[in-house]
């Protein structure tokens, strides 16, 4: 069965002021259905054909790159709408805020390591919260659409929180203050989205 885009569980505009309608549609519509219409006909008649996304990934051939960009893409925008809410949902709390204050220090540590993880990225990429076995947490960032699932990326260990910073995710509104956008996220930030895949990625 071929990968769909899915829906993203809130209007285009509902994110507003912080991510513009114009383009959350564009990111939505064109950029995240690209990748998704370029998975299906990259691994269409091979033997990743049927498999899940995250097996594709976990085991994917890295000089694959059609399946590594759009795979990736594919991916990694799944997650983010999912953390995404407009009323910035739920508090950092429990078994996650543990982890978070143990490795961070405290849940503003966190924040400002994680902004200074999206602002370092030079180019393209995303800024990402990982969870390891045991439970430990921690920030990396990778090129382009890179996951940090795939064979030795990032910080290798499970996604949990994801932020995108190519300039498609906010060049519309922001132009080149990518500061402001990475700014803007914590309001529209998803916590309770968070904390349960922490609590998934621990299963
Ligand atoms: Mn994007």
């Amino acid at each position: 069965m071929a990968f769909t885009l899915p829906e993203l569980g809130y209007a285009y505009n509902a994110l507003e002021p912080h991510i513009d309608a114009r383009t959350m549609e564009i990111h939505h519509t064109k950029h995240h259905a690209a990748y998704t219409t370029n998975l299906n006909n990259a691994i269409a008649g091979t033997d990743l054909e049927g498999k899940s996304i995250l097996d594709i990934l976990t085991h994917l051939d890295m000089n694959n790159m059609p399946v590594r960009n759009n795979g990736g893409g594919y991916f990694n925008h799944n997650l983010f709408w999912e953390i995404l809410h407009p009323e910035n949902k739920g508090r950092l709390s429990g078994a996650l805020a543990d982890a978070i204050n143990e490795a961070f220090g405290s849940k503003e540590q966190f924040m400002e390591k994680f902004s200074a993880a999206a602002m370092s990225r030079f180019g393209s990429g995303w800024a990402w919260l990982c969870v390891h076995p045991g439970g430990k947490v921690d920030i990396c960032s990778t090129p382009n659409q890179d996951v940090p699932v795939m064979p030795g990326v990032g910080c290798g260990g499970t996604p949990i929180m994801g932020l995108d910073v190519w300039e498609h995710a906010y060049y519309l509104n922001y132009q080149n203050r990518r500061a402001d956008y990475v700014n803007a996220f914590w309001n529209v930030l998803n916590w309770n989205v968070v904390e349960k895949k922490y609590e998934a990625a621990l299963k």
